[in-house]
């Protein structure tokens, strides 16, 4: 049995005096200012986790981790998605292959796009070249392209025997 499933997310920028790092994808990426949230901000993992959680028919990150909820204040979202990943595995799932866009204008993701599924492919449970990890901008229109914030957008497919 194959499933699909898609996540978006989106965060603004904080001012930069907020002096908040920059997350994504697992790692610190230098920037001149980070993005505004609840957890670490991390966008590209968090429209991960929604594509893994609609693909297994589980709802949504808001669900499993309310932004109410002061646990989650600050969370490192990499072990948000490792709780995700507890979750499918005790559903019998295991992920086939991940694709992952983030969407804006800076900062550019090529110099960190190895790191990024080094990172991030094990908690997954995925080979590297089995999370694909890409970016596009929307030719300087709306939101992300003035720069207010970042968005994301994640397909998985999980399979279970
Ligand atoms: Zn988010």
């Amino acid at each position: 049995m194959i499933r699909v499933g898609q996540g978006f997310d989106v965060h603004r920028f904080a001012e930069p005096e907020a002096g908040r790092p920059l997350m994504l994808m697992g790692l610190r990426v230098p920037h001149d200012r980070g993005l505004a949230g609840h957890s670490d901000a991390d966008v590209m993992v968090h429209a991960l986790m929604d594509a893994l959680l609609g693909a297994a028919g589980l709802g949504d990150i808001g669900q499993h981790f309310p932004d109410t909820d002061p646990a989650y204040r600050g969370a490192d979202s990499v072990g948000l998605l490792a709780a995700v990943m507890a979750d499918l595995r005790a559903g019998g799932w295991r992920v086939v292959n991940a694709d992952v866009a983030l969407i804006g204008e800076r900062p550019k993701l090529a110099p960190h796009r190895e790191a990024m599924r080094d990172r991030i492919a094990p908690v997954l449970g995925l080979a590297p070249q089995d999370l694909n990890v890409k970016a596009t901008t929307t030719e300087r229109l709306g939101f992300t392209g003035r720069g207010e914030g970042l968005a994301a957008q994640a397909v998985v497919l999980i399979e279970r025997g």
